[in-house]
């Protein structure tokens, strides 16, 4: 899941605010019995993490590459990972990693560098991503103290919209290119949010998971690519790759 995504299960999550929990269940490993009695103050996310603020200390549920989760049912046949019950319903996460936070949030999560966030500031991320010259754009976009909650979905879009190849490398962009990516990654996390809410999301996927480039009409490309050897779609005529340092003169 995606920030986008996060930010609308937090949403959805909401009626929980305020409620004390009354039991707990699920396979995790965490010594889940200390959540018995507390109150669920907020319930917020940075990234990919859903943070589960519950006072003297907090949950963080990472949904990894097949996490789900289930408001008010349950999952024919599976054990979840943890399972909160309250008064008005219950919550239940499976197949995602589970973590206790005993700091406050705030002390640990910088909200600057969630693409989500009303604190994003874009142009913090532009001089992070100056400091890794020699790092590849397909990189950089999914590195999460950067970047957090952009995904892979998100990576492959922007780069389409920006006719940049993933291969191209952050130091061999043209003037202006690099602002350009930090803005049209925070403007598509936006649109992301807003489409899903639509349930129109993948309507308006142009690149990902596509087979035909819809501006030249070719086959798509589909490579690991990067350090992080992440699926990337790309369309080798209209992406172009830059992959040689300018030389200042
Ligand atoms: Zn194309």
């Amino acid at each position: 899941m995606e920030g986008p995504s996060l930010v609308i299960l937090a949403e959805d999550l909401q009626a929980f605010a305020g409620q004390t929990i009354l039991a707990v269940d699920g396979n995790t490993k965490i010594a889940k019995e200390r959540l018995n009695g507390l109150t669920l103050q907020s319930i917020r996310s940075w990234g990919k993490h859903l943070l589960l603020d519950c006072g003297s200390l907090s949950i963080r549920i990472h949904f990894l590459m097949f996490g789900s989760f289930r408001i008010n049912e349950r999952k024919e046949g599976r054990i979840p990972r943890l399972s909160l019950e309250f008064l008005n319903g219950e919550i239940n996460f499976y197949s995602c990693s589970v973590r206790f936070i005993e700091a406050p949030l705030d002390s640990i999560y910088d909200w600057k560098a969630d693409i989500m966030s009303p604190s994003w500031d874009g142009i913090r991320a532009l001089k992070r991503i100056r400091q890794f010259p020699d790092a590849y754009v397909c990189d950089i976009l999914m590195a999460q103290d950067i970047f957090a909650g952009l995904g892979n979905i998100i990576k492959n879009e922007v780069l389409f919209n920006l006719k940049l190849h993933p291969l191209s490398k952050v130091s061999a962009l043209p003037r202006g290119m690099l602002k350009k990516m930090v803005q049209e990654a925070r403007d598509y996390s936006l649109k992301f949010y807003a489409w899903k809410k639509e349930f129109q999301l993948k309507k308006h996927w142009l690149i990902y998971k596509k087979r035909m480039c819809p501006r030249c009409a070719l086959p798509v490309e589909l490579q690991k690519t990067g350090v992080g050897q992440r699926r990337s779609f790309f369309c080798n005529s209209c992406q172009k790759i830059f992959n040689n340092p300018i030389l200042l003169t």
